[in-house]
């Protein structure tokens, strides 16, 4: 008996931003017109910086307008050159960063689990170019921290992680920002807590905070003196207030999205064909996504069949991250971009489908979801 599903009445997409009260931001907007500083380390964002530290329990950090010049600070400040071992299974600013900074991407294959960057393959992508490890904690799982800090040790190489799936993820208690030399994490309005654009990269050694505000400051040490080629990565006092109200509305995002995971899981956990991971019991998690993987043969239909069913009932899905990063035009010339050498990534990236999460969704909206991809099976004789 197959049951009939009427299309959702409104749209549904893949996420929805935080968006905080608008009175208590025009309250906060009328101190920043007050104050007459509007950007260049106001008090505004003097205020977020300390309150994310403690948040995200680490000695140091520095925030940015956005999550990718971000990034590429990061590899200016660690002097990054020459061959950087990285991840194709992820955002298209990953690799850019290398690029933009004159770095060669090596595309490393993923783990099969967790789709993260494969610490095991690491070593075998290292040459004399090489001068780092660009690691992803994709849609939030922990990369495998200890392994990777291990064969960076063993050849002197620099990590940083791109965290921005990863905000407010910890491991045993621990800040997910205090692995490897960097981290970066996005404020975009697309993650879990933003201030419309905006980042941040935390770390742990103190010079590295001297180094790093100068270089998103245009190098600018003082009325006499530009010490580096810094760029502008500051961020403005607007976008601060907005993360300092959002900082009182994230906790309780998290939790709705945590039901909502739990939700799915519960109604998808016997689903032939369907699979997605739990969560580990040492990672308190960012439910940034909640992704699933189709399995052609089980399911009967294809991922991309999947993706376009649900669009006929205004279910907006992502196939997040396909293409991959290593079959962009602009790198798929590359060595390390040979199909041969990513055959994980190649069958994952076929097989992955983000779906609808954010607080606003109701227990019933994911129910009703999980319905209709169930109804799109199609049983093997
Ligand atoms: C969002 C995102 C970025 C880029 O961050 P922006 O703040 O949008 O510049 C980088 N990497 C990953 C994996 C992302 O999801």
């Amino acid at each position: 008996m197959i049951k009939e599903h009427k299309p959702f009445a409104q749209p549904i997409y893949v996420t929805r931003p935080i968006l905080p009260n608008l009175e208590e931001l025009t309250e906060k907007l009328k101190e920043v017109w007050e104050s007459k500083w509007l950007t260049n380390n106001g008090p505004q964002h003097q205020l977020l910086e300390e309150k994310l530290r403690q948040l995200l329990k680490v000695p140091y950090l520095s925030l940015f307008n956005n999550g990718t010049i971000a990034l590429i600070t990061a590899c200016q400040s660690l002097r990054l050159s020459g061959d950087v071992i990285t991840t194709p299974f992820t955002f298209p600013a990953t690799p850019h960063v290398l690029s933009w900074n004159n770095i060669k991407p090596i595309f490393c294959d993923i783990d099969p689990n967790t789709m993260n960057i494969d610490a095991n393959k690491i070593e075998s992508m290292i040459t004399p170019q090489t001068t780092g490890i660009l690691a992803v904690h994709v849609f939030g799982t922990p990369c495998d921290v200890i392994k990777i800090q291990e064969v960076a040790d063993r050849y002197g190489l620099k990590i940083i992680y791109d965290a921005a799936h990863a905000f407010g993820v910890e491991i045993r208690g621990e800040g997910i920002g205090n692995f490897g030399d960097i981290s970066m994490m996005s404020f975009h309005a697309t993650k879990l807590f933003h201030t419309a654009e905006g980042g941040a990269l935390t770390f742990q050694d103190k010079n590295l905070k001297l180094r790093i505000d100068l270089l998103k400051n245009f190098g600018i040490k003082n009325e006499d003196e530009v010490v580096m080629p810094g760029i502008n990565g500051k961020m403005n006092e607007l976008q601060a207030i907005l993360g300092l109200i959002n900082l009182n509305y994230f906790e309780q995002e998290r939790e709705k999205r945590k039901l909502l995971t739990e939700t799915y899981r519960q109604c998808l956990r016997d689903v032939e064909g369907v699979s997605f991971l739990d969560d580990s019991p040492e990672v308190k998690s960012s439910y940034q996504y909640f992704v699933i993987r189709i399995h052609e043969k089980a399911f009967g239909r294809s991922r991309n069949e999947v993706y376009s069913e649900f669009k006929r009932y205004n279910i907006f899905t992502r196939k997040y991250f396909y293409p991959l990063c290593s079959d962009y035009t602009c790198y798929r010339h590359l060595p390390s971009s040979s199909p041969t050498n990513l055959p994980v990534a190649q069958e994952v990236v076929q097989q992955v489908l983000s779906l609808p999460l954010y607080g606003e969704l109701s227990v019933s909206d994911v129910e009703k979801i999980c319905d209709i991809l169930k109804s799109f099976r199609r049983k093997s004789h």
